[in-house]
């Protein structure tokens, strides 16, 4: 793999970490207790009646859910620019063969290729 594709792939992986923690620091915070971890805020939509409070669970559910998603997709970015820190970026943590570099480009953090990811 070239110098310049590794080179274009962190680029694209450094602006989705970014984009990651930009997103996620509007409806959650770094957790202390989680290594690294974030946790969902709970909202408060400043009301105090019963249908504000089950509006208050239900986006609360939200965003857990959607905090779960994004902080796994972050974990996969940073382990990607570890990798390419490491020179082992682009290589199928099952296999060992490489990943092939169409999948890169549309998913610059795959840790399989095409066959192991199945
Ligand atoms: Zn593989």
């Amino acid at each position: 793999m070239n110098a310049n594709f590794i080179k274009e792939r962190k680029k694209a992986l450094e602006k989705q970490k970014r984009s990651l923690e930009e997103q996620l620091s509007s409806f959650a915070r770094k957790s202390k207790s989680l290594n690294g971890g974030w946790e969902a805020l709970y909202p408060d939509f400043k009301g105090g009646c019963i249908e504000e409070e089950a509006d208050e669970v239900e986006e609360y559910d939200k965003r857990v859910s959607l905090e779960k998603m994004m902080a796994e997709e972050l974990d996969k970015v940073n382990l990607a620019l570890k990798k390419i820190k490491e020179a082992r970026y682009g290589i199928c943590e099952k296999c060992g063969k490489l990943i092939s570099k169409e999948r890169l480009i549309v998913y610059p953090q795959a840790r399989y290729c095409k066959e192991c990811n199945k």
